[in-house]
């Protein structure tokens, strides 16, 4: 059978693509972005503006079978149970340099923009031991990468998962990136020697979404620094901004960060319309502007 597969708008290599692959290749099938006549297309739409991207599917390919997930088209939506077992096919996508998966799944929060807890529930380890977590990742890939991305929502939920999982990434001699970010209310001296320990594929990634928690994040940056991670240059601080109605405690969390030499990146929610100043509070948290200029001047200028 052939199978086509369309990545609307991932910005990292997609995993459930990944699996999917996996799957209908050991089924004996044919299967990839470029298959021709297909009998099965699998479509994923991240984000929730693409989804009209998927519309032509039904009338370019009338008699095939469509299954169209992502979180951007159906958040209820999760793989069956023999597709989400499969290790990553990572060659269907020629220019991915790492492994990708999750350890675990859920959140033990509540946010409300987020859909984590509403899609995977309580946070959950989803493999007995790291070991078998990151040689599940690898898959038939042995050898191929040094580095991998993890996806896991909340890791630092389970400080026990996650000294093991870290272990074993430095063990393997790996680099990491936690994709999702590390929930800084959640950090204590020992997680913060271990980030300090392992060795970042990019920036260490945290969130201040809200002022209500303005202190773990300070306090949180302070034990960042005291033990040995490079805050201003190794750290980034997602500020998320729902709308123009937070714009002024957006500023105020973006300031706090500056004032503690961390760097800050206002995320806007995707959902919602951004106003002249919204936007330009976005574009000041790019660091050469952030680091140079208060958002006050900065609105003036722009
Ligand atoms: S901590 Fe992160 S994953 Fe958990 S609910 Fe909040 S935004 Fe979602």
């Amino acid at each position: 059978m052939n199978v086509l597969l369309v990545d609307v708008d991932s910005k990292i290599p997609n995993l459930a693509l990944m699996k999917i692959a996996s799957y209908h290749r050991g089924m004996g099938d044919t299967v990839g972005f470029r298959v021709s006549d297909p009998k099965k297309i699998y479509a994923s739409v991240v984000s929730k503006k693409n989804r009209h991207r998927v519309d032509g599917l039904r009338f370019l390919y009338p008699d095939a079978e469509i299954d169209i997930g992502g979180t951007g088209y159906d958040i209820h939506k999760v793989l069956p149970e023999e597709i989400e077992h499969q290790s990553p096919d990572y060659s269907i996508y020629v220019d991915c340099d790492r492994y990708l998966g999750f350890t675990s799944r859920g959140c033990i929060r509540n946010c409300p923009f987020c859909y984590v807890p509403k899609k995977e529930g309580r946070f959950h380890r989803i493999y007995d031991s790291a070991k078998e977590a990151l040689d599940h990742i690898i898959g038939n890939f042995v050898g191929r990468w040094k580095q991998v991305e993890l996806l896991d929502n909340n890791i630092l939920a389970d400080k026990e998962w996650f000294m093991e999982v870290s272990q074993e990434i430095m063990s393997r001699e790996w680099r990491v990136d936690f994709n999702q970010g590390l929930d800084i209310r959640l950090l204590d001296e020992e997680i913060a020697q271990r980030l300090a320990e392992l060795r970042p594929i990019r920036d260490w990634k945290f969130a201040f979404d809200n002022s209500s928690y303005e202190k773990a994040v300070m306090d949180g940056i302070d034990l960042l620094n005291a033990n040995g991670v490079d805050v201003r240059n190794r750290c980034l601080f997602y500020v998320y901004c729902d709308g123009d109605y937070q714009y002024d405690d957006a500023v105020y969390r973006c300031r706090r960060l500056k004032e503690k030499n961390a760097l800050a990146y206002v995320m806007m929610n995707a959902e919602n319309n951004t106003t002249k100043r919204t936007r330009a509070l976005k574009r000041w948290t790019r660091p050469q502007i952030f680091w140079t200029i208060d958002i006050d001047d900065y609105k003036v200028r722009a």
